[in-house]
């Protein structure tokens, strides 16, 4: 059941709505004036808040932000689906910053992220919203010396963002205490509550007050996730929007069919096409992702690569260089697969299929953002083949496959086909296929094994 409160910017008369799927357009429609008028005034956010919207240049609200933030404002429990690159994070970002009481003493608000780069990123949204509140807020990762953590805990903090792992860490240590939690917000909700994150997140929740508000987004709820969140919620409100799996978004994908020992040339043929804009490629395993960035940089694509086996500097020097479009091209395991909100990422490519469709959706969800286009290219072997057509029933739809090297296949737009046999473009066709920036360098490529 969403209930949403939303004041219109033009008569000031509050709107109450109930329904049980939200949907943004009719619940901001004003019953007494019938502006339609989509804004962050409608939620009488503070006027520090609203400043903080402006210089950060947001002023729209998207059709997530404006389901979620109304029963978060009120304290509800939510579990917020959305599709990737929605805005999810300020979704409960902005309601988190509002309900924190400036000076009250005590962590009140607690967002657990899978990864470390994803609390980084979460974090840097929070610092944009939360002093001019006079709130304070605290990063918590791994992969670091946790002395300066504990020295900046000391000194007090009303939100903590962290991994799951190193903020356990701290409430083992007593060092992080949250007995006037008031939120819990869950970032990639889904994936918190599954098998890896699971037992930390439990641990976790279990130290924090059984009167608090719990939040959990993902472009990703499978059914199972919702008998977690009941152990976890007090009737929650579900607000869902457009999910990934749902609507046509602005992701193209074209799918090749490419033998192992053709899969090397195929990607470098993608990155010579590249234009201006960054590249994420996805493998599967921390030293085969090492590896393949290591063959392209040796035959001079500007490359880096993120992987577990780094350490954590090196991993935020990576994250700098490819956000700055310094290194334009990142191979990665699926680290990278979850949240990250990179501008200018214009095509992913599976180079390795994953393990499962939800996180098929996440990792070509970096590209296509906010309404942006995006392409997104999946390698298929022979032998991933059966893996593939399990994909595919899962998540529903079918992809036009084309063998790679076959007449035109290069860089070509596909269509992509539901099951139930209508066949839509994902995005608009390309007049034809992209120029040749750059001549191959004529070094022979060494292969990844
Ligand atoms: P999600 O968590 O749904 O994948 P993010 O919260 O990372 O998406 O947001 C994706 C991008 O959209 C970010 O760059 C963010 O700054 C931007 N964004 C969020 N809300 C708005 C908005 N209301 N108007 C314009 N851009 C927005
Ligand atoms: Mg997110």
């Amino acid at each position: 059941m969403v209930s949403n409160l939303l004041v219109c910017p033009d008569c000031g008369r509050e709107n109450q709505s109930t329904s049980t799927d939200s949907s943004p357009e009719t619940d901001s429609q004003c019953a007494t004036c019938d502006s339609t008028e989509l804004s962050f005034n409608n939620f009488r956010l503070s006027p520090s808040t609203l400043k903080a919207l402006d210089v950060m240049g947001i002023s729209e609200p998207t059709p997530i932000q404006v389901a979620a933030m109304p029963p978060l404002l009120e304290g509800k429990d939510v579990i917020g689906q959305a599709k990737t690159g929605s805005g999810k994070t300020l979704a409960y970002a902005l309601p988190m910053v509002e309900r924190c009481e400036p000076g009250a003493g005590g962590v009140q608000a607690l967002v657990l992220v899978p990864t470390r780069e994803l609390a980084i990123q979460v974090d840097d949204v929070v610092q944009k919203l939360a002093p001019a509140r006079k709130i304070r807020s605290i990063l918590l990762y791994g992969g670091r010396s946790p002395t300066l953590e504990q020295h900046a805990l000391a000194r007090g903090a009303d939100i903590v963002v962290g991994t799951p792992g190193r903020v356990l860490d701290h409430m083992w240590q007593g060092t992080l205490r949250v007995p006037n939690l008031k939120m819990l917000i869950l970032d990639e909700g889904d994936e918190m509550l599954d098998k890896g994150f699971a037992p930390d997140v439990e641990k976790i929740i279990s130290f924090t007050p059984q009167q608090r508000q719990t939040v959990i987004v993902s472009a990703t709820l499978p059914p199972w996730v919702k008998t977690m969140v009941d152990r976890h919620s007090r009737n929650p409100v579900t607000v869902r929007v457009d999910s990934d799996t749902e609507s046509p978004s602005q992701i193209e994908h074209v799918v090749y069919t490419v033998d192992n020992n053709r899969k090397f040339d195929a990607l470098r043929s993608l990155l010579d096409d590249r234009e201006n804009g960054s590249v994420l490629v996805f493998g599967r395993t921390k030293w085969g992702v090492q590896k393949l960035a290591q063959c392209l940089e040796e035959v001079g694509y500007p490359v880096g690569s993120l992987q577990g086996n780094l350490s954590q500097p090196a991993r935020e020097r990576v994250m700098a260089k490819f956000r700055a479009g310094r290194v334009p091209i990142l191979v990665a395991t699926n680290v990278a697969a979850r949240g990250l909100d990179v501008a200018g990422v214009d095509l992913v490519v599976n180079y390795e299929l994953p393990e499962s469709e939800r996180l098929f959706v996440h990792r070509v969800g970096r590209t296509g953002r906010m309404g942006r286009e995006g392409v997104a290219v999946t390698f298929i072997t022979p032998e991933d083949m059966p893996k593939w057509r399990r994909m595919e029933r899962d998540l529903g739809r079918e992809f036009v496959r084309k063998a790679w090297g076959s007449p035109r296949s290069e860089g070509r737009p596909q269509q992509m086909q539901s099951q139930n046999g209508n066949s839509q473009s994902s995005r608009p066709q390309r007049s034809g296929p992209p120029q040749r920036r750059r001549r191959r360098n004529p070094r022979t490529a060494p292969q990844p094994a």
